[in-house]
């Protein structure tokens, strides 16, 4: 049930113990590279001085915007001591680029692995993994992980939805890899042929990349006929394996003698308690070619450092609840993307794709949000039709705490992106 049940079980002082050596061991080798190595210095710390991990905090925080205009500097190694790298799809602004020596490639795969095999995949298991491959982490991360966890990987990588069901089908996908709007996507795909997705051996699904609520997860179990797993990963931290779910599904156990883990509060920068949603900030314990030290992810999530019944020590976070820039401020208010789609996959008759676009009429946001109705729900009354979006204006407005205007469409009349889905658009510039 453990990949490495030595480490998966350390907690408490054992755990800070590895940490903190760890922790100067990655200082001892961030030290050698221009940028920390200046850093450092102006907060008089090193691997010698550094006694607990609370000092560590004198350190500043690394932002994506010093990654993105000193990412070089950061290296802690000649550039040709790097095997590959990867960039992220950069879903706001400019890529930021991550470099890995082979040692790193191989510390990530065992991580990636280490999660799988957590959530119950084996080597007896056909895994296709349906991310695009390509300086997207999601990919590759995965690929090597199922590589050296032993499972037969089918790389089929992103789109192309009926090779997707032919590949399943030809060669009996008992998990997959896949991006939760995806992975509704393809169920139009499964209904046009004819074929029930439930009749197939697929058992797991690794469900990554984009936030996505529980209601979301349960439909995509009900309708594949599976147990969905939440992977959670950056780049700027490898890619996927930072955080994952167990077989309890109920938060996502950090790999903290990998990634040391502080939840702040975005504006203050102090820790948060337990229980209340923070800025995730990673810290690199075993990267070597291009450690980062306290990076602010943007990512916002809350903790719950009580022991879970799955035996592992480390911590687990909450679903990511948005990023602090995703944010939108509509009418005053602060909505999150994710409370949109919390309300909608809650309603049978939602389908499986909807849009929300933000204008300005007269001064004053206006906020429509499109939505596709399920085809089993769909039908030509003006009555039946009104009312169903009357009761999806409501509910959202319960919600967000402001009144949408809701427009019902067709099933799989929405247009769609390829990878990370993009619902929201702010017009209002
Ligand atoms: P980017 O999307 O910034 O270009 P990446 O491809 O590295 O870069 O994607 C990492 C980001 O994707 C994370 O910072 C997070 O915002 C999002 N993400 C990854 N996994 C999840 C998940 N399971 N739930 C929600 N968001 C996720
Ligand atoms: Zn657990």
């Amino acid at each position: 049930m453990y990949w490495d049940k030595d480490i998966e079980t350390l907690n408490g002082g054992k755990l800070a113990e590895l940490q903190l050596s760890r922790l100067q061991e990655t200082l001892r080798r961030a030290a050698a590279s221009p940028f920390y190595g200046e850093r450092l210095q102006q907060a008089r710390l090193a691997a010698e001085n550094l006694t607990s991990l609370e000092d560590f905090r004198r350190l500043p925080l690394t932002t994506k915007d010093e990654l993105r205009s000193r990412g070089r500097e950061m290296l802690t190694l000649p550039l040709t001591e790097m095997v590959r790298l990867h960039a992220s799809s950069g879903t706001t602004g400019q890529a930021t680029v991550i470099y890995y020596t082979r040692q790193d490639i191989a510390t990530w795969a065992d991580l990636v692995a280490r999660s799988m095999y957590m959530a119950g995949l084996r080597p007896a298991d056909v895994f296709q993994n349906m991310m695009g491959y390509g300086l997207f982490t999601g990919g590759l991360g995965f690929h090597y992980g199922a590589e050296r966890l032993g499972a037969l990987t089918i790389p089929a990588g992103a789109g192309n939805s009926s090779r997707q069901l032919q590949l399943m089908q030809q060669f009996g996908t008992s998990a997959m890899h896949i991006i939760p709007s995806y992975a509704l996507y393809l169920l139009n795909t499964f209904a046009q042929k004819g074929l029930d997705p439930r009749e197939l051996p697929l058992r797991i699904a690794f469900l990554g990349a984009e936030p996505h609520s529980e209601d979301m997860r349960r439909r995509i179990e009900a309708a594949y006929g599976l147990k969905a797993y939440n992977s959670y990963g950056l780049s700027e931290m490898n890619g996927p394996g930072v955080a994952f779910e167990c077989p309890e599904q109920n938060g996502m156990h950090v790999w903290e003698d990998s990634y040391l883990l502080e939840v702040l509060d975005p504006q203050t920068l102090e820790p948060a308690p337990p229980g209340q949603v923070g800025e995730l900030v990673f810290t690199n314990l075993t990267r070597q070619g291009m450690p980062l030290l306290r990076y602010r992810t943007r990512d916002l999530a809350s903790y719950d450092p009580e022991p879970c019944p799955c035996g592992r020590g480390f911590r687990r976070i909450s679903r990511i609840q948005g990023r602090t820039d995703d944010m939108v401020i509509v009418k005053g208010v602060n909505i999150f993307p994710l409370q949109i789609d919390k309300v909608l996959m809650a309603m049978p008759e939602v389908g499986t794709h909807y849009l929300v676009e933000l204008t300005r009429q007269d001064f004053n946001d206006v906020m429509l949000v499109k939505v596709e109705v399920q085809q089993s729900f769909f039908r030509e009354d003006l009555k039946y039709l009104n009312q169903l979006r009357k009761r999806i204006t409501e509910a959202l407005k319960s919600e967000l705490l402001v009144t949408p205007l809701v427009e019902l469409v067709e099933p799989n009349t929405l247009p769609r992106s390829e990878g990370k889905v993009q619902r929201l658009s702010d017009k209002r510039q």
